[in-house]
């Protein structure tokens, strides 16, 4: 299990590369970030830091290559999202009105 000192220098290598298709966990934020993280850094520092240091425990180095990331990372991640609709109301995806005329 790597430390996340070495987690983050991982990363930190990995994000000179090109992001490619990959976009900020960010409900609504299309910004391309590399797959190694979460988000763009705008949102990431929105993030309180407990759910920040989670991400940084159950992330796997590689799991965005293999894309098999473990169970605790994407309830993490689901963590993480109710946290966001939570305290930014706005992010919410609004539901789909069906009309029935
Ligand atoms: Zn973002």
């Amino acid at each position: 299990m790597p430390s996340i000192g070495q987690k983050a220098d991982y990363v930190r290598s990995e994000t000179r590369k090109p992001a490619g298709n990959h976009h900020c966990h960010w409900p609504g934020c299309d910004r391309k970030v590399h797959p190694a993280v979460w988000g763009c850094k705008q949102h990431w520092y929105m993030l309180p830091p407990r759910l920040r240091g989670k991400i940084w425990v159950n992330f796997e180095p590689g799991q965005e290559v293999a894309k098999n990331p473990k169970t605790n990372y994407i309830e993490t991640a689901r963590e993480v999202r109710e946290w966001i609709y939570e305290n930014y109301p706005e992010t919410r995806p609004r539901p789909q009105l069906e009309y029935d005329l």
